[in-house]
């Protein structure tokens, strides 16, 4: 069955991949498990996504995508220095530390500290591979199609369900 399939929306793929940026490893599947994401569900960066579009079981393809179809461009005002005091006392800021702020609206959107200089912290809003040409090499190993509930919650479920905490 999944021999006969191609990689498009509502599929979930799974798939070994290595990202290195400028030759350095990031991150690999190849350390564990084989990873899972499901197809136009935005789980994946744009540019890896739409070069695995049609692709098929067995296939492996080596992608470099651009930072506009990566995790975006470095924004320098994306840094802000704030008081200890924004944080709850249980937590100890520390460089490379990533948490969640949450916006006026309510969103919780991705912060990095990258500096701790007494009661100032400060915080990066950028993600950490924002402004870098990603390497990504992928191995395909199945697809099937999407339950309606993986269609729903946007991503897929293991054999354990869900497990993911929802609204
Ligand atoms: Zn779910």
């Amino acid at each position: 069955m999944a021999e006969n399939s191609n990689v498009a929306d509502g599929m979930v793929v799974t798939v070994h991949y290595t990202l290195t940026v400028d030759g350095n490893l990031v991150e690999s599947s190849r350390d564990g498990k084989p990873f899972e994401y499901l197809h136009g569900a935005s789980n994946i960066v744009p540019g890896l996504e739409s070069a695995l579009t049609g692709k098929t079981v067995g296939e492996t393809l080596d992608v470099t995508v651009q930072p506009d179809l990566g995790y975006g461009e470095r924004e320098d005002d994306a840094t802000q220095v704030v008081s200890r005091s924004a944080f709850p006392d249980e937590f100890t800021p520390q460089v490379g530390i990533q948490f969640f702020a949450e916006t006026e609206d309510g969103e919780a959107i991705p912060a990095f500290i990258t500096g701790v200089d007494g009661d100032d912290i400060t915080v990066d809003f950028n993600h950490p591979l924002a402004g870098q040409v990603l390497d990504f090499s992928v191995e395909i190993l199945d697809m099937r199609p999407a339950s309606e509930t993986e269609l729903e919650h946007g991503h897929p479920h293991g054999a354990g369900g869900c497990g993911h905490d929802h609204d």
